[in-house]
Parts: structure tokens; sequence; C-alpha cells
């Protein structure tokens, strides 16, 4: 699904145990199970580095303490908005 990201994720492989779970819950499939085993031997989790939402629902999924932090981008500043001469505010 392409979009603009608007978090990114960080998966601990030390702490990931490669259940997968997270991988099946992100909604724009923006996880992935690397095909390098890790020091205890599964494959652990990944960001495919696009997509990412910053939902939060593969830190929710997660069943390891610390395996997944989500990080959620700053929303860009909204326009300010401008009074053009001769605008008043209604009289209530
Ligand atoms: S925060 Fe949401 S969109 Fe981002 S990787 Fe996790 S489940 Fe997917
Ligand atoms: S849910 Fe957690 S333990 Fe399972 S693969 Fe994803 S990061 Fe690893």
């Amino acid at each position: 699904m392409a979009g603009q990201a608007r978090g990114k994720v960080k998966v601990d492989v030390n702490e990931c145990k490669g259940c997968g779970l997270c991988v099946e819950s992100c909604p724009p499939k923006c996880l992935e199970l690397a095909p390098e085993l890790s020091q205890y031997g599964v494959h652990p989790a990944r960001y495919t580095g696009h997509d990412c939402t910053g939902c939060g629902i593969c830190f929710y999924c997660c069943p390891e303490p610390g395996a997944i932090t989500v990080y959620r981008l700053a929303a860009p500043p909204k326009p300010a908005v401008t009074m053009q001469g001769g605008e008043h505010a209604p009289a209530l």
C-alpha cells in the first residue's frame, strides 16, 4: 500500500522470537520476517522501510516486551488562518 509514512518501527532482534504476529497484524503489511536467523535461531521481524502509519497494532500484538518500538512522526504544521480585509466575527 503506497502512502506517506506517518511512523516507523524498530525491532530488537535480541528480543524478537520470530512468532510473526506483528507481520500478520500490520494493516499496511509493512513488516516481514527476515530471511536471516538471529542468534536465537529464529527469523526476526523487520520493518520494510515504508508505509508505517504509526498505529501501534504491532506493538500491542507482540508478546515480547521491548521487541517492538513504534515511533509516530510529527504531523506537518497546519497553515495559519488569515483574515482578509472586511471580515469580522459575527455578532452573537
Ligand atoms: S505501527 Fe502499525 S503500520 Fe506501523 S508497523 Fe506497526 S502495525 Fe504496521
Ligand atoms: S510479534 Fe514480537 S516476537 Fe513476534 S515476530 Fe513480531 S516483534 Fe517478533
